[in-house]
């Protein structure tokens, strides 16, 4: 299992000071207290959802103050409320105390919400201190101060994205490329076989995990080398990559290297990559389906990737295996890891295919 761990500190907002005021009316001496309450300090509350699969914005930020609320005011005004500090996490974080290690939540639900940090109360201002015997209090409360801690947050990992591709196609150089975060590999079972994990961040608080799995050889479904265990991993994977290298000097074509790839991964579990899956899969093709789970298989998107654009001399093999793809349907995009050209646009479809798949697999569930 692939665990992602971060640790945070947040600190609610104080709530804001109580105050001493008294009403000012001419020819009225000392008319009477009129301080009003400090507002309520701001929670910072963790809040789930399934947009992100990573922790890597808490590892971008890692202190999360909730605001100081307002102070109370003269002629009765009480001081506003700030506002909590939301933090999103994805969908299986557990979150524990980073000292006692005690465990605060477990968030599995959508829009579940955990506050890990209460913010002050307000102090009370002088008018709530008016006694028959003390007409005139002179004193307030100050706001109480917000709770803070440190926060111990983990999560488990499966890949969304799996990288095909033959040895030398470009999967580590390009995972290393558009992520920036490995998280660590803790009691994988394929020892022998550990794919490196990368996640990224496509859009603010949108993350996926991508899994750089080392090259498949011909022959992997019946077995020969590593090949089976690299079909394993690439079972648990929402939407398959196939790195092809597209350089120029290559003997092989890469038509010919995808369909290889493609039967390998099919002759293994047809299921996987079957027909033309619609790039932005929607949710009509799930209609009247008895068995969803098995649907969403067979819908596993799949994109194509010509890699080492750079070097594409006369555009001849990018040309066939792009034409190639159009014709099969499937989405094709050519980038080069080195000069960075087509790396973001390759990093956002990949990024709305995973939204797309997760979206559809909460409707079929449910
Ligand atoms: P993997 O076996 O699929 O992980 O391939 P690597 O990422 O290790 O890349 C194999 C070789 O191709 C390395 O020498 C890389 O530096 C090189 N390479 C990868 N991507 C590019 C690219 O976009 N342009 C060029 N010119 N070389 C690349
Ligand atoms: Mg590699």
């Amino acid at each position: 299992m692939f665990i992602d761990q971060v640790k945070i500190y947040v600190k609610a907002g104080g709530g804001g000071d109580g105050c001493v005021s008294f009403r000012r009316e001419k020819y009225v001496p000392r008319g009477g207290p009129n301080g009003g309450d400090g507002g309520k300090g701001g929670d910072v509350i963790l809040n789930a959802t399934g947009d992100l699969s990573t922790l890597l914005d808490l590892r971008y930020q890692q202190h999360y103050l909730g605001k100081r609320a307002g102070h109370g005011k003269g002629k009765d005004k009480h001081g506003r409320d700030s506002p909590d500090a939301v933090i999103p996490v994805p969908l299986g974080t557990v979150v524990r105390d980073a000292v006692s290690e005690e465990l605060i939540a477990d968030l599995t639900e959508e829009g579940q919400t955990v506050v890990v940090a209460r913010g002050g109360k307000g102090g009370r201002g002088n008018a709530r201190f008016a006694t028959p015997t003390d007409q005139a209090p002179t004193h307030a409360e100050p706001g109480q101060k917000g709770e803070e801690r440190w926060l111990l947050i983990e999560l488990k990992l499966l890949a969304d994205v799996g990288l095909v591709g033959l040895p030398n196609a470009g999967k580590s150089t390009l995972l290393s490329s558009i992520s920036s975060a490995r998280p660590k590999i803790a009691d994988y079972p394929f020892t022998t076989l550990s794919p490196y994990l990368g996640m990224v961040r496509w859009e603010p608080y949108k993350s996926y995990v991508v899994a750089d799995i080392p090259g498949l050889i011909e022959g992997a479904h019946e077995g020969r080398g590593l090949g089976i265990q690299f079909l394993r991993h690439i079972e648990r994977t929402q939407i398959l990559a196939f790195l092809i290298d597209i350089s120029e000097g290559i003997e092989e074509n890469p038509v010919g290297q995808f369909e290889m790839l493609r039967q390998e991964i099919e002759a293994y579990h047809p299921l996987h990559v079957k027909g033309p899956p619609p790039s932005r899969p929607g949710l009509s093709a799930l209609g009247g389906l008895a068995e969803p789970e098995a649907r969403l298989m067979a819908q596993k998107p799949l994109i194509v990737v010509g890699t080492k654009l750079d070097l594409k001399g006369n555009g001849e093999r990018l040309r066939g295996l792009a034409d190639y793809c159009e014709k099969k349907g499937n989405v094709f995009l050519a980038i080069s890891a080195v000069t960075g050209e087509g790396v973001a646009a390759l990093k956002t479809e990949l990024g709305r295919q995973v939204e797309s798949y997760r979206r559809i697999k909460t409707c079929a569930m449910s």
